[in-house]
């Protein structure tokens, strides 16, 4: 989980969308259409197989490292649907299932670490329902499903425990990312600031594992070729963001979301200053998809919860666009900016 999110509607890029130009691009001959459609049936008959064929065929891919089920659908919901839909093979790493995490349906609230300690298989099947809902069909678990175990919130006992992520050795756990990196050669890694956002150890510790296994996968050893990765993003969350949503929230008469947080007060926690966000993906298009995913995610996220309580107030849009900082390669050309310098493709300067 992060914090909450933004409010600046935007327009849409006046250029198609990559998907666009991508499809017609395919349908533009009878043969392309039929072979298009006979890709679809296999897809559909062979969902297991799709991952591998996308990625060959994949000339964008993109790798997001993320701490626990429910995070990637928050924070990168948009920009994964939207590439995916693109037709960029989009792979997602999640270090941990979430055992820790608050149980919000009553009905399965005995799940919960302190009564059968049976979260994990649950957020299991949440997330593969999210990342259906994105279109997202590569994603994975750090070193296996259950290799790593949710470390709790910050100063907990739980952050003690031998198997949890927040005590794994960074090189060891980095180890299994490198293997992944090889694989799918990403030009684009997205993870967390160096604070992990709002501060949990998991996503401090998903940080420090994903800088370390980009920088282990471009040196030479092991049997896999290197992979350097290009571009390297850190998910943001601009400070005009947060303070036009509270100040929304607050004049709509809403006191109890977010409580206790002032849209005026002079140090607002989970933000970057503006002037550091150099990407912004407008995904309104794709907005339905990042509203189902969450919506898979029913353990941890609910309709009268507070980022449901934003949407209410403030319509679809408050989850329509993502920002990020370029913390590693070069940032595209002026002139596919946008009206305030930010890149709005992460892949651009890539191509
Ligand atoms: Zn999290």
């Amino acid at each position: 989980m992060t914090g909450s999110h933004k409010v600046h509607r935007m327009t849409s890029p006046t250029e198609p969308t990559p998907g666009a130009e991508a499809g017609q691009a395919r349908l533009d001959s009878p043969e392309a259409a039929v072979l298009h459609e006979a890709e679809s049936v296999i897809e559909q008959a062979e969902p297991a197989g799709s991952a591998a064929m996308d990625l060959l065929d994949s000339r964008r891919r993109m790798l997001l490292v993320h701490a626990h089920p429910d995070d990637e659908t928050i924070g990168n919901g948009v920009t994964m649907a939207k590439y995916a839909a693109a037709g960029a093979h989009v792979t997602l790493v999640t270090c941990t299932l979430g055992e820790e995490g608050e149980v919000l349906v009553p009905d399965l609230a005995h799940l919960a670490a302190d009564r059968d300690d049976a979260l994990g298989p649950q957020r299991i099947t949440e997330l593969a329902t999210a990342m259906e809902a994105l279109g997202v069909t590569d994603h994975r678990y750090l070193g296996g499903a259950g290799r790593y175990r949710d470390s709790g919130m910050m100063g907990l006992p739980t952050n003690d425990r031998p198997d949890c992520f927040w005590q794994a050795d960074v090189d060891e756990a980095a180890g299994h990312l490198v293997e992944v990196i090889r694989e799918t050669r990403p030009q684009v890694l997205v993870t967390y600031d160096p604070e992990g956002g709002y501060g949990h150890p998991d996503h401090i510790q998903a940080h420090r594992v994903a800088m370390r296994a980009a920088e282990l996968a471009g040196l030479g050893g092991g049997d896999a070729a290197p992979w350097a990765i290009a571009k390297i993003y850190w998910n943001a969350l601009p400070e005009s963001w947060l303070r036009d949503g509270l100040r929304r929230l607050r004049d709509s008469g809403d006191t109890t979301t977010f409580e206790g947080m002032d849209p005026d007060a002079a140090e607002l926690p989970y933000v970057v200053p503006d002037e550091l966000v150099t990407a912004v993906v407008d995904g309104m298009d794709v907005v339905d998809a990042k509203m189902a995913a969450m919506r898979a995610h029913a353990t941890q996220i609910t309709l009268d919860g507070p980022f449901f309580a934003l949407s209410n107030n403030m319509g679809n849009e408050v989850w329509g666009l993502e920002a990020y900082r370029l913390v590693h390669g070069r940032p595209g050309p002026a002139d596919e900016r946008d009206g305030d310098g930010r890149e709005t493709d992460l892949f651009s300067g890539l191509d």
